[in-house]
């Protein structure tokens, strides 16, 4: 089939949910993707912050090929070795003490606030329903993950929506102490808001929260979807702020593309998920569990974290450059390798024009072109990347 055929037979068979840009990409290797006319691109979006150990890793395609000829699946009604390997390295590096695995950002969320609503059933007063969570912010799009998450534009005809969740901006502490009462069980939020236009806390803003959660003896909740596993430089994004959550959710980086998901949690958190309280199918099957342990491994083994404070200083002083150059530029955001930069006109036109020249980025709430490349590039894929940024933001009115 051609291009154009195969891009016809798409938008006729599948359902409208994306506006997807006219190219077909069919192999990737390290930071660079190919289309189906044998386009090269440099890939900063690496699949919406997945692809974190780049396309094709050989220890993740290795994993997964030995894996798969041993065993793909049985069900948690058994023990399974490789997740037992790969709870027990998640919470050696974390502050967790237990796992539970799924297979998604918005089925992780879900589980995390079923674990906070059923530890408040169990452990606190039976009125303790309510989550706060933030405004901006970005859970996933299950019902309860839409209702969780501040943005009205992802609820809209869905209704009637799980009822619980109160919204506060984010980055400001005296709105979420108003918003606390003797209903609130925990607060939810990601401890850099990756969808809402890479927004980073203010210093010592998660330490309050924290602080503010252990006064009234309610849960914190971090959503390190997006930003855990490696993408600001550290394992998990909170500990640039040194504080620890009672749980934690992951998926997206987390098998470099093979679907994955976590709640991770503290003893006494994990406590109130006995059997037959929450489940799933898929969650923690041998196949994604031996994927997750490659990535793992290779992200701690092999330098990767480094590498990814080194090429986000590097990338980020290419951007402020970019900043003193373009009057349309308001800030440059981010840890590591999440980087946005904040325009005063729509980012669009920009992702167009680098696809054009080989760059894929993204543009996130319209106006903030948002960076989440391979955490293993290095600084010539960075010098490349900013050439071709410098070019695109030249055309711009
Ligand atoms: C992407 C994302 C989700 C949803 O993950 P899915 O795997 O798409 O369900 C949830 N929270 C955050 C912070 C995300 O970035």
């Amino acid at each position: 089939m051609t291009t154009e055929e195969l891009i016809a037979l798409s938008e006729k068979t599948l359902m409208g949910t994306y506006r997807r840009f006219p190219v077909v990409l069919t192999r990737g290797e390290g930071v660079r993707v190919w289309d189906s006319n044998g386009k090269e691109y440099l890939d900063f979006v690496a699949g919406i912050a997945v692809c974190s150990l780049g396309h094709s890793h050989p220890a993740v395609v290795a994993a997964i090929k030995r894996q798969a000829e041993t065993l793909m699946h049985v069900s948690n009604l058994y023990h399974i070795e490789p997740q037992i390997h790969f709870a027990s390295r998640l919470v050696e590096n974390s502050f967790a003490d237990k796992v539970f695995f799924c297979n998604s950002g918005a089925e992780a969320n879900e589980g995390a606030i079923k674990l906070a609503r059923r530890y408040a059933f169990e452990h606190m007063a039976p009125e303790r329903r309510e989550l706060v969570t933030m405004k901006d912010s970005f859970h996933g799009r299950t019902l309860a993950t839409i209702a969780a998450t501040g943005q009205n534009k992802f609820q809209v005809g869905f209704g009637p929506l799980p009822e619980g969740f109160k919204y506060v901006p984010f980055n400001d502490l005296a709105a979420l102490e108003d918003a606390l009462t003797e209903r609130t069980c925990g607060v939810l939020l990601e401890p850099i808001q990756g969808e809402g236009g890479v927004r980073v806390p203010d210093k010592d803003y998660l330490r309050q929260v924290r602080e503010l959660c252990d006064e009234k003896g309610i849960l914190m909740i971090l959503d390190e979807v997006q930003v855990g596993m490696g993408r600001t430089g550290y394992l998990f994004a909170h500990e640039h702020d040194s504080v620890k959550p009672d749980i934690m959710t992951l998926a997206k980086a987390m098998g470099n593309g093979f679907p994955l998901g976590a709640v991770l949690a503290t003893e006494k958190v994990a406590s109130a998920f006995v059997p037959g309280t929450h489940a799933s199918t898929f969650g923690g099957n041998p196949l994604a569990m031996a994927a997750g342990l490659a990535v793992l491994d290779t992200m701690l083994r092999q330098g990767v974290l480094e590498n990814c404070r080194r090429q986000g200083a590097c990338f980020r002083e290419g951007l402020k450059k970019l900043k003193g150059k373009y009057s349309f530029v308001k800030e440059i955001r981010g840890r590591g390798l999440i980087l946005g930069m904040e325009l005063t006109i729509q980012g669009g036109d920009i992702v167009r024009s680098c696809m054009e020249k080989g760059l894929l980025i993204n543009c996130t709430n319209e106006n903030v072109l948002r960076f989440v490349p391979p955490l293993i590039l290095s600084e010539s894929d960075i010098d490349r990347a900013v050439d071709i940024l410098d070019r695109a933001m030249g055309e711009m009115p």
